[in-house]
């Protein structure tokens, strides 16, 4: 029986936003731990990364932009566009390494050599625009995996499901007037960053293909597992994804210091097996998981084996 592939490598604890910073190497050292002593590790998949070619990256970010991250990185270190975005001199090599973590789970799933797969890789993505680094984010991993699938595999309808609790405003720009990729976020609003209200919709043909369910700060599992039948389920039906990408933040935890929410381990792993119904019931299970936030370790680490465990099909 095929396993769940998980994307990790330690080259990812090399990029350092600065000191302090929530958005830690700390982040997937503790997790990848974690998943060690409970023995999870040991029935997985290793996929191992790549580096991204910049003919992916380009599909989703202005030549210019990315050229602009490799010189503050050959600088030393400096920000990108906002002071919450750090970086060091190995981080433009790490972020192509975490968007190619994601096209190598891709190639992973869609050549059967595991089920589905998690990817553990850091710097996270779903905020980064076009021509702009945002919110820790540098290169959309996820949107530049959605254009690998349609480019590299021929996969038509591509369903994203981002439940970080942050609106991903650069996932949602990227695809805002495209028809073929159905961009779904669930998220704290208002909240960081500001945008992600229901009357975003998307635009001319993508009108529809964008679905923003907003929540006030203070809601639980039973919310979001709800969210997820009552609007997520109508309109993958509709839709009917070729292939599943997840923005899975885990910062809508009850114990993270970035938001209000109080979603635990028990909501993940029933809107992890929610999902992977989803993708079991349209495209063969295909389904790759990609780490946006979660800033609270040991809330991170319990969270992302539960959600790894559900992938699985273990419970
Ligand atoms: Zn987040």
């Amino acid at each position: 029986m095929l396993k769940t592939g998980l994307v990790y490598d330690p080259i990812y604890l090399l990029h350092n936003p600065g000191r302090d910073h929530p958005e830690r190497p700390e982040r997937l050292a503790f997790m990848v731990k974690h998943l060690e002593t409970t023995g999870l590790l040991a029935r997985l998949q290793p996929v191992p990364p790549y580096q991204a070619s910049i003919d992916w990256v380009v599909r989703v970010h202005h030549p210019g932009y990315i050229e602009h991250v490799a010189e503050v990185c050959r600088r030393g270190h400096g920000y990108l566009n906002s002071l919450d975005t750090g970086v060091c001199c190995d981080s433009y090599h790490i972020a192509l390494m975490a968007v190619g973590g994601v096209l190598s789970a891709i190639d992973a799933v869609m050549a059967g050599e595991v089920k589905n797969a998690f990817c553990a890789v850091r710097p996270p993505g779903h905020h980064a625009e076009a021509d702009r680094a945002m919110g820790f984010c540098l290169f959309n991993n996820v949107a530049i995996a959605a254009r690998y699938l349609q480019v590299n595999y021929q996969i038509e309808r591509i369903l994203i499901v981002d439940w970080d609790v942050h609106h991903g405003n650069g996932t949602q720009a990227t695809f805002y007037d495209d028809p073929t990729v159905l961009y779904f976020s669930v998220h704290q609003y208002p909240h960081y960053p500001g945008s992600g209200s229901e009357r975003e919709k998307g635009i001319d043909d993508g009108t529809g293909y964008t679905i923003n369910v907003p929540m006030a700060a203070g809601c639980g599992d039973e919310d979001y597992v709800k969210t997820l039948q009552d609007q997520l389920e109508p309109s993958a039906r509709k839709f009917k994804p070729n292939f599943v990408l997840i923005s899975a933040g885990f910062d809508a935890h009850k114990d993270d210091p970035l938001s209000n929410m109080f979603v635990s381990e028990k909501g993940f792993a029933q809107m992890t097996a929610f999902v992977k119904g989803i993708a079991e019931g349209y495209c063969d299970g295909r389904l790759v998981s990609v780490l946006e936030g979660g800033y609270n370790l040991p809330a991170l680490a319990n969270s992302v084996h539960v959600h790894i465990s559900a992938l699985c099909g273990t419970g």
